[in-house]
């Protein structure tokens, strides 16, 4: 086929369930690729010699490599070749936001709609789990040091399938009863099935990792404790799970519910129901998530308050549009400024107009309030979503060092932190992030520990990352 032809072919549609229907329940909203459509999207490759999409991907996955592979019908070879770089392709293929990375950078993007690059990651790992192929490494032989892994979020996930599979025993530790941090208890099943992150914890059991839930570092066990019994080295990976507040009166009223919080309720098996009336506020995944959880258990007027515009919200637009086909409404241009309630328990929220003002370099402009422009809305509950920051609990009694934002500071080369046997990375170091961006920190994490153990230079010949 030469490139004309390819150019020809349009991106290929997904089947997807009817708004209708999915906000019913949390079954997976988006299907994957069948066989034809898979070879037919891979087709409109252009296999470019300098690949911007493996620049835009956080972890550099050789994605022209195994798109080459899936078209060729050598689906298991492309399936291997992009485990060489990202051990949870069945997670970065259904939720990493690609159209702000490989697919934001793909050629085609230029003018028309580029590769479905993560849907066909999505194709590779589906047949392979459809065919009954196996999806564990061989794991090395086993050698002395031991590693404990605090968190087990992608970073901790990654950091684990890595050590283990070079022979290592780890162990992960997670303060909450189930595992996979915000994959788990952040992002709604329908956008990520529990299925999937149990088979990976089940692949890393199989390689001899340890999983020890409801045991948090900190309280129930300090670093140091871990330190004296025996661990060589230890793999920060908390994430970023207290939420932000607005900070505007009213904020402590019954009804008020934070972002993550709700979610996680929610995925650890809370039945709630948060009324009929929901405002959830703030333009990113987190709020968007709340929203479309919201619908699924039973409130039916859902908006969201956001107070840029639409085209400034940080979510991806393949989330606003799922999110509007399911019948909520965003308001945009507006913030709360107070909480009013009765008893206790909130019943309006009062709201300002925004107007937006001065831009900064990179050409977000800042907010403004609109004097005078204030409004009520009637409301059961509010969530606010706005961001979260790192609980550093796990770190008590360790002298690290921080950044000004609190996270954990490390060697951008090397991921280790100011204790040298202590490595972090993810959220916990980047502040809210992206999975891939955790995963890829894991790995030079795991890299620097693996040269520490073998006495080996851990900066030489690395270069550094600048997301
Ligand atoms: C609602 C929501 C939607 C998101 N959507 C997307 C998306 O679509 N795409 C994307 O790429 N990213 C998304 N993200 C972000 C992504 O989930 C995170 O960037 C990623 O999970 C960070 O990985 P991590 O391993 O650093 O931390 P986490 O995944 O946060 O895992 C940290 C784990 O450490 C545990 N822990 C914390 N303190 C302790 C302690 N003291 N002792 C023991 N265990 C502890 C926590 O319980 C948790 O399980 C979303 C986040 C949220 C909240």
């Amino acid at each position: 086929m030469d490139a004309k032809e390819r150019m020809s072919i349009p991106r290929q549609k997904v089947w997807e369930l009817a708004p209708e229907e999915r906000v019913t329940n949390f079954s997976e909203v988006v299907f994957g690729f069948d066989e034809e459509t898979a070879i037919r999207e891979a087709e409109r490759c252009l296999q470019c010699k300098k690949p911007k999409c493996r620049e835009g991907c956080p972890i550099h996955n050789d994605i022209p490599r195994f798109i080459r592979l899936l078209r060729e019908g050598r689906i298991e070879e492309g399936y291997w070749a992009d485990r060489e770089t990202n051990s949870l392709p069945a997670i970065c293929s259904r939720v990493c936001p690609h159209e702000f990375q490989c697919e934001g950078f793909c050629i085609r993007g230029k003018k028309g709609e580029p590769v479905a690059i993560g849907m066909l990651e999505r194709y590779l790992v589906d047949w392979m789990v459809a065919n009954g192929k196996n999806l564990v490494k061989p794991c090395a032989m086993p050698k002395e040091e031991k590693v404990a892994i605090v968190g087990s979020g992608p970073a901790g996930m990654t950091v684990a399938n890595l050590m283990a599979h070079a022979g290592y025993r780890c162990t992960i530790f997670e303060s909450l009863p189930v595992v996979g941090g915000m994959l788990g208890v952040g992002i709604p099943a329908y956008r990520l099935p529990r299925a999937i992150i149990a088979a990976e914890f089940d692949s890393l059991k199989s390689c001899g990792v340890d999983v020890v839930t409801n045991l948090t570092i900190g309280s129930d066990k300090t670093l140091s404790q871990l330190r004296a019994e025996g661990y060589d080295a230890v793999f920060v990976g908390v994430g970023a799970h207290a939420s932000r507040k607005l900070g505007v009166e009213g904020e402590e009223l019954e009804g008020v519910v934070h972002g993550v919080d709700y979610l996680r309720r929610i995925n650890l098996g809370e039945e709630m129901n948060l009324g009929r009336n929901v405002v959830v506020v703030g333009g990113g995944n987190v709020a968007i998530d709340c929203a479309r959880t919201a619908l699924r258990t039973g409130s039916d007027k859902v908006f969201i308050l956001y107070r840029r515009g639409k085209g400034e919200m940080p979510a991806s637009r393949a989330e606003i549009h799922h999110l509007e086909e399911e019948g909520v409404k965003v308001e945009t241009l507006a913030a709360p400024v107070k909480i009013h309630g009765d008893n206790c328990r909130l019943n309006k929220i009062e709201c300002i107009r925004m107007e937006l003002g001065e831009c900064d370099a990179s050409g977000r402009c800042r907010p403004v309030p609109i004097e005078g422009s204030n409004f009520m809305i009637e409301a059961d509950a509010i969530v606010p979503a706005i961001s979260q920051s790192v609980d550093l609990g796990a770190i008590d009694g360790v002298e690290l060092k921080l950044s000004r934002w609190n996270t954990i500071e490390v060697d951008e080369l090397t991921m280790q932190s100011s204790v040298d046997w202590l490595f972090a990375g993810g959220d916990a170091v980047l502040g809210p992030e992206t999975a891939a961006k955790a995963i890829y920190q894991a790995k030079e994490a795991a890299e620097s520990m693996i040269r520490m153990f073998e006495d080996r230079d851990l900066k030489e010949g690395r270069e550094p990352e600048s997301f």
